[in-house]
């Protein structure tokens, strides 16, 4: 069930490819991953193939093997010339994801997986299953540059953004496991994803969002997913929420807010000093007002750090300052990251914050935390590898 770690070659693509074949992923390198027919609009994927000298329409073929039957194998694609298989396949499919680690939690509901990306670089995703539903948790940084204390990833530093191609590579993975029956209880479709992997989305925008795109156009421009199945979570980057707000995709916005008052926040969330929850809250509530779609506050319960019963309190206070219905809050567990001196709220304490929000008479759900024993929280097994 897991792909060997193959050395790859990549021909042409590699920005410092020279005469020498690349035969290992051990050394990270800059420069862009290789362009590939996911990063591409349909209009665009259309000029390229025209540029390589075939006709429009092979790109429609390539993208229903590729997006519709979830395959980049050429000799799948029997619908091509076999010379143009060989040929155009590569060069509109190149390999980005090599599976270096898979580490499975919860009877194998939870898979986590460690990806190593063309220039050696790895970044995580993690496969959840539910009787429900099937949840891919995507990463869209490799590490992050918003250094929350908590995170694991936040203690990596960025090292890159990932591109459009390498986020819907994760996603199309995770798509065939889901249908090759990988996990309990049979063959089914990946349903949801979650942008809560390594990284700040919104500080990866433009990637992001194509990446959303390429997720919910209908086969074979994309996967055909739902966009109310998509969630975007962010640690509040005010201006690109209100970019999102503008797109006009409904996908569901996460809010990571973890403190409900300016002084704690800026300790938790260091962008806090630049938006504050105030402002962050705003702009979630615009893009409710706008999309319709209720916003999720996400606040990780750090003992004795933020789970006092009067923040749970000034958390209800200002959420219904901002009306009612707009929102429902998650609090998580926090998961401890290794050397971390913090650690998970007490069970009773934790109680105390959801029953408060919930007289308040804010919708409240506590977030499962799956695969903790695998080191769930982003980012932690990259750090180890
Ligand atoms: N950068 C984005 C998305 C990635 S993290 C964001 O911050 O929203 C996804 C969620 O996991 C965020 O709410 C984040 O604060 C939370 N998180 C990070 N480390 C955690 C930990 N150790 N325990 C619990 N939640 C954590």
């Amino acid at each position: 069930m897991t792909t060997p770690v193959q050395p790859q070659v990549l021909p042409g693509h590699a920005p410092d490819a020279g005469d020498r074949p690349r035969l290992s992923f051990a050394v990270p390198r800059r420069g862009k991953p290789p362009r590939h027919l996911a990063d591409l609009t349909s209009a665009e994927r259309a000029a390229v193939v025209t540029e390589l000298g075939q006709p429009a329409y092979r790109a429609k073929q390539i993208s229903t093997h590729y997006f519709g039957h979830l395959t980049r194998d050429p000799g799948a694609m029997t619908d091509l010339p076999a010379g143009m298989r060989e040929d155009l396949v590569p060069q509109l499919l190149p390999e980005l994801l090599t599976e270096v680690r898979r580490l499975e939690a919860d009877g194998g509901d939870t898979v986590k997986t460690l990806w190593s990306l063309f220039d050696g670089v790895k970044v995580e995703s993690v496969l959840m299953g539910y009787s429900d539903r099937a949840t891919l948790c995507v990463s869209s940084q490799a590490g992050c540059g918003m250094a929350c204390p908590f995170c694991a990833t936040g203690q990596q530093g960025l090292t890159r953004n990932l591109s459009t191609a390498e986020i819907i590579e994760q996603v199309r993975r995770a798509a065939i496991s889901c249908r090759d029956g990988e996990l309990p209880g049979g063959p089914r479709r990946l349903t949801n994803i979650v942008f809560m992997g390594m990284g700040e989305p919104l500080a990866n925008y433009r990637t992001v969002i194509n990446a959303v795109r390429r997720m919910v156009d209908p086969t074979p421009d994309g996967l055909g997913m739902s966009a109310r199945h998509i969630t975007v979570s962010t640690v509040g980057l005010v201006p690109a929420m209100r970019k999102l707000t503008a797109e006009g995709i409904p996908v569901t916005l996460a809010l990571s807010l973890h403190a409900p008052d300016d002084e704690l926040r800026s300790q938790l969330i260091p962008i806090n000093t630049r938006w504050t929850v105030g402002e962050a809250l705003d702009a979630a509530r615009e893009y409710f007002e706008v999309t319709g779609r209720r916003v999720s506050i996400e606040y990780a319960l750090i003992k004795d750090m933020n789970d006092h019963g009067w923040r749970a309190d000034l958390l209800a206070a200002e959420l219904l300052k901002r009306g009612k219905g707009w929102v429902h809050v998650n609090p998580i567990p926090l998961n401890p990251t290794p050397g971390s001196i913090w650690t998970a709220s007490d069970k009773d304490v934790e109680d105390e914050f959801v029953a408060r929000l919930r007289s308040a008479g804010i919708p409240t759900t506590v977030r499962d935390t799956r695969g903790s024993d695998i080191d769930g929280a982003c980012g932690q097994l990259a750090a180890e590898v």
